[in-house]
């Protein structure tokens, strides 16, 4: 650029080529922020319409123009990925037409072959895009939701947790634990056991406002609340108990009825997830201990 007098675009580049390896850095200690993306592509963006506008076109610098869908599709994904493409292109063709207005081109074709590859490019790139939120939100769904009963599972439940830990200084749980459930299992059959888990989850679902509903594994649910006092945290737990008690759980032959033990238990600052689950599991015991159908706290 210092040879070919390009002072102003190199000092672009230049900045570009720091930049990009501070994001190769943080990125690589896991230290990445949003706002990094948004710099990046800003002065890539910078950088190409700069080129095209400044170098000599018959030297290909429009061609770094084609690579831009594919690193907003990749950066911001569908919305922000389309939004930024569209504007680009618009931005592009422009200056093309303005640059091409010589001898050696021929405007309209240049900005019109131009366009038609830009657009095929930005389309695949949309394409993939597409498949790959429908993809991500299929593969979430399979690590972090119950097969059966549709609610969070135990990996969502430790996820979760560490989010909240992090925001929140007041937080409860809840263990629930369907009494003798193996009873139902061994009398009406394992197919009416699991019709039975799901209606228990969608009374759950019924008694608690937040999505913090997870099936721990077998007959076991869990419910988070996040700034609650102990006293409310033990009123919600009488709540579904009773809401428990007081459903019937259909089967083809006759009613049946349950009831549920529920563990309280509130966070310490220096619980960690297993703590804080073995809490509430020594209070579930104590529950079942002291007869079922009760919430200790
Ligand atoms: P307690 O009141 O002490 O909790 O007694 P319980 O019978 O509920 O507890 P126990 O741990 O003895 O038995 C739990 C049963 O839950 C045993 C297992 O067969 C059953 N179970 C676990 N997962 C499933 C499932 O996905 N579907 C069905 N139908 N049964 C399950
Ligand atoms: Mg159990
Ligand atoms: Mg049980």
């Amino acid at each position: 650029m210092i040879t070919m007098q390009k002072l102003g675009i190199g000092a672009v580049q230049f900045i570009v080529a720091i930049f990009s390896g501070y994001c190769f850095y943080t990125s690589s200690k896991g230290l990445y922020r949003p706002w990094h993306s948004y710099t990046l592509l800003s002065l890539l963006t910078l950088n190409i319409l700069l080129s095209i506008s400044i170098m000599e076109l018959v030297a290909g610098a429009t061609y770094w123009g084609l690579a831009l869908p594919f690193w907003y599709y990749s950066l911001f994904g569908l919305k922000k990925g389309f939004i930024f493409s569209a504007v680009v292109i618009l931005l592009s063709a422009v200056v093309i037409l303005i640059r091409t207005d010589t001898n050696i081109f021929m405007p309209f074709r240049t900005v019109f072959n131009f366009t038609l590859v830009y657009c095929s490019i930005w389309l695949v790139c949309h394409i993939y895009e597409v498949q790959n939120q429908k993809t991500s939100k299929f593969l979430r769904s399979l690590a972090l939701q119950d097969g059966l009963t549709d609610l969070q599972n135990r990996h969502a439940l430790k996820a979760d947790f560490r989010a909240f830990h992090n925001s929140f200084d007041c937080l409860h749980m809840l263990i629930i634990d369907i009494d003798h459930f193996k009873n139902i299992n061994d009398k009406y059959g394992h197919d009416i056991g699991d019709s039975v888990l799901i209606n228990v989850a969608n009374v759950l679902k019924e008694c608690v406002q937040g999505k913090e509903i997870y099936r721990l594994g077998g007959e076991e649910f869990v419910v988070l609340y996040i700034d609650i006092s102990d006293m409310e945290a033990y009123t919600k737990a009488e709540e579904i108990r009773i809401a428990i008690e007081k459903s019937v759980f259909y089967s083809h032959k006759e009613d049946i009825k349950l009831t549920v033990s529920i563990g309280v238990s509130s966070l310490h600052p220096d619980h960690e997830f297993a703590d804080f689950l073995r809490a509430a599991d020594q209070k579930l015991y104590q529950a079942k201990h002291e007869g079922r159908n009760k919430v200790c706290s």
